[in-house]
């Protein structure tokens, strides 16, 4: 079987009444005209996933993470931790419709800086849009239920680390307001 390795990422900031994280809608392919029930009930429901694309040759998959992310949401963030790799089969829909076994590493990242959307206009092949929700309850609106235990992983590590994550890229911040 075909394998593919992808990576991919959370990422968290804070916002007035807790952690928010961005999400996007991909761009799917429009349903067939003879898509089952099934199919026709999916098609109406936004689907929405986590930032991730294929890890290229020589990258690490934490490098990966940061670049789709910035690629896809528009968003530059930095590296937490790893979460956890998730996989699946899914079959391809061009070509000679081949099954692929895919791996795709999720981290969860802290943003830095970047205005959510703001992606090259090629981009739009693949993402519809890419918006901030808040990270309570955001497993109930992904799509994918390996993307939701990632969701999951990175709230308990948020109550668990919260102090930690708050530090990332505060010195930094207020070494720059010193020297100004
Ligand atoms: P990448 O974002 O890694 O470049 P891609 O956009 O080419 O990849 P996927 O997002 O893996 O491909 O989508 C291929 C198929 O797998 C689609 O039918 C999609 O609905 C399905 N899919 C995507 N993510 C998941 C998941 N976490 N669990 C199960 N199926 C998924």
């Amino acid at each position: 079987m075909i394998r593919e390795i992808s990576a991919g990422g959370v990422v968290v900031r804070r916002a007035e009444d807790g952690w928010e994280m961005a999400v996007i809608e991909p761009q799917r392919e429009p349903p067939a005209d003879d898509a089952g029930a099934v199919g026709k009930r999916k098609s109406q429901k936004v689907v929405l996933a986590l930032p991730k694309g294929l890890v290229d040759a020589g990258e690490k998959s934490e490098e990966t993470a940061v670049r789709e992310v910035r690629e896809e949401t528009g968003l530059l963030a930095v590296r937490v931790t790893k979460l956890r790799d998730i996989k699946y089969v899914y079959v391809r829909t061009w070509g000679d419709k081949e099954r692929v076994f895919k791996i795709v590493s999720f981290f969860l990242l802290k943003y830095e800086s970047g205005r959510i959307d703001e992606i090259d206009p090629e981009m739009r092949i693949e993402v519809k849009q890419a918006l901030w929700i808040p990270l309570e309850g955001a497993e109930r609106k992904l799509a994918y239920s390996g993307e939701k235990e990632v969701v999951r992983l990175a709230q308990d590590y948020l109550i668990s680390h919260s102090d930690e994550v708050d530090a990332i890229g505060a010195e930094s911040s207020r070494v720059a307001k010193k020297t100004k």
